[in-house]
């Protein structure tokens, strides 16, 4: 029998480490110790506001943290999706939640096929995208939290507020750097830290960022680079302080530039923008320039370097990596957070199922997970520029003409001959797909890619222009962001919160 693990180090304090150690601490029995060791040196990377939905359930659904506290510490506002400035239409909205995939009843099929020629009447929430309101009204006006949405959220914030919650938890944060390791074939056998003391733990949890210190560094695990054909590698960011009048808008936003694109995501107080962009088709200095004419609000900027890829396992032996240490790609549909969150899932639910014993049979199924989440992303984000013939640069000629991965190409074939149709999704997508069939099927009705099924009836197309009243009807009442703060920041909707909570049955 092996010797079940007791002691855990986390090597940073990035979102990623903090949420590692979080996670551990709660998911494992209370004997096992989990300490995060941090350099103050290198710091964090301070990018990464934009989250999908499954963010949101990870911290309060499967963690059980205190959303009020989050709430006045993180100050998030809600992203109901993406507002995509691309395409042949000129722009489309991803909206979370389901409407491509769905019936509404009375009709034969997906809502996809009737949303052609409008992909803003897919849904609700795309309809409120357009219209910046974020959530519908319940009887009361309050708002309904309906669950698919995500957060735009501070980096800086969100990463204090959850050492606060790590230390409450009994995880030890420890400022100091790591700066040599002793191995024995693929394990750590000890860190060496600010250049003598030794630490030693059972398990290693790498979230050292881009350096992957010891799973690259140390256990020399190989990056596969998604270069070739995710071919951006550079971001300058930067934003301004809100004025008063200026709306906050439920979404980010992604606009197709010509080198890349660029994103917006809105805070309470300021807006944030970078410009993706690839140093093979345009300078640092042109892309600064260009992004600052186009946002002549901006105030200092930053160049942010990055390469999409991952290591080709994230599991070496007693050492784990989570977050931008295991692999990262372009931040196009703000991936990192949520990917983040399903390696954490797996991570303590492997070492349950082992009873805390390094099983080889579980860490390699831990890494075909790891490997087909980032093979679905890499053909996911490729399809957003394969198909947008907003402009017409050397970049995105580039771009359009690179071939897609094997599993995107068939479910892009799937799509060209059926249709956004809901049929056989499970033999189509990978398993445990991230996106679904209405991720898919939202990027390609939303770039206008055809397909060869019959229109609608005029019957149908009679019924689904009257389904569109009634969805005007619905989402006039919706709320604003604003009006939603208004109450959230009092005690009063905490109150009806909690009791909300309490009326729930166990
Ligand atoms: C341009 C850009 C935009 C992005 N946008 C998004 C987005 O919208 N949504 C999203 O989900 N993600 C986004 N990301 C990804 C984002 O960076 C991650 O989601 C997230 O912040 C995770 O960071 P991390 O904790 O892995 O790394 P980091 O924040 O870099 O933390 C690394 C930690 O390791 C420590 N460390 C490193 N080496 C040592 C050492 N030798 N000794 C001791 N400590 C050490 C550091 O001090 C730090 O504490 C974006 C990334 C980029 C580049």
């Amino acid at each position: 029998m092996k010797k079940p693990i007791s002691s855990i180090v986390v090597l940073g304090a990035g979102s990623a480490g903090l949420l590692a150690a979080l996670t551990l601490r709660k998911k494992l029995p209370a004997a096992v110790s989990v300490r995060v060791l941090r350099s103050p040196r290198i710091g964090i990377i301070g990018v990464g506001e934009g989250t999908t939905p499954n963010f949101p359930a990870f911290l309060f659904d499967y963690l059980q943290l205190d959303e009020e506290r989050f709430f006045r510490e993180v100050r998030p506002v809600w992203k109901r999706g993406i507002h995509f400035i691309w395409g042949p239409r000129g722009e489309f909205p991803y909206a979370f939640g389901n409407h491509y995939s769905v019936s509404d009843t009375g009709f034969r099929r997906p809502n996809g096929f009737y949303s052609w020629g409008d992909p803003y009447a897919a849904g609700f929430i795309g309809r409120m995208m357009q219209q910046r309101k974020v959530f519908l009204p319940d009887d009361n006006g309050q708002p309904r939290f309906d669950g698919a949405y995500g957060y735009h959220l501070e980096n800086v914030r969100l990463v204090s507020w959850l050492e606060a919650e790590a230390r409450q938890v009994g995880v030890s944060i420890t400022d100091a750097e790591v700066t040599g390791t002793a191995r024995d074939g693929d394990r750590i056998r000890h860190l060496v830290v600010d250049g003598q003391e030794v630490v030693k733990a059972d398990f290693y949890v790498d979230a050292s960022g881009f350096r992957s210190e010891l799973l690259h560094g140390a256990l020399e695990e190989p990056f596969q680079s998604f270069a070739d054909t995710l071919i951006c590698d550079r971001a300058v960011v930067g934003g301004w302080e809100r004025e008063g009048g200026d709306p906050i808008q439920p979404f980010t936003t992604s606009e197709t530039m010509p080198a890349g694109w660029s994103w917006r995501i809105d805070h309470r107080e300021h807006v944030n923008r970078g410009y993706v962009y690839s140093s093979a088709f345009t300078t640092d200095d042109e892309a600064e320039s260009l992004f600052r004419k186009r946002n002549p609000r901006v105030e200092t900027t930053r160049l942010v370097n990055f390469r999409s890829g991952h290591y080709r396992r994230s599991w070496v032996g007693n050492v784990c990596s989570v977050g931008n240490s295991a692999g990262f790609v372009e931040p196009m549909e703000a991936t990192a957070l949520m990917v983040l969150c399903m390696e954490l899932r797996a991570l303590a639910a492997s070492l349950q199922e082992g009873r805390l014993e390094l099983r080889s049979s579980l860490i390699d199924l831990y890494n075909r997970f790891s490997e087909n989440v980032w093979s679905e992303i890499h053909g996911f984000l490729m399809v957003h520029y394969k198909f947008n013939t907003l402009l017409d640069t050397p970049f995105w000629q580039h771009c359009r003409d690179l071939p897609l991965p094997e599993d995107a190409a068939r479910i892009v074939g799937f799509f060209q001959e059926n249709g956004p149709s809901s049929f056989a999704r499970d033999w189509l997508l990978p398993r445990a797909s991230q996106f679904g069939t209405e991720g898919w099927w939202a990027l390609l009705v939303g770039q206008k890619v055809p397909w060869k099924i019959q229109p609608p009836s005029p019957q149908e197309q009679k019924r689904w222009a009257e389904r569109q009243i009634r969805l005007e009807h619905a989402v006039k009442h919706a709320l604003t962001t604003e009006q939603i703060l208004a109450t959230m920041d009092s005690p009063a909707h905490w109150q009806r919160a909690r009791e909300a909570r309490t009326r729930q049955p166990a």
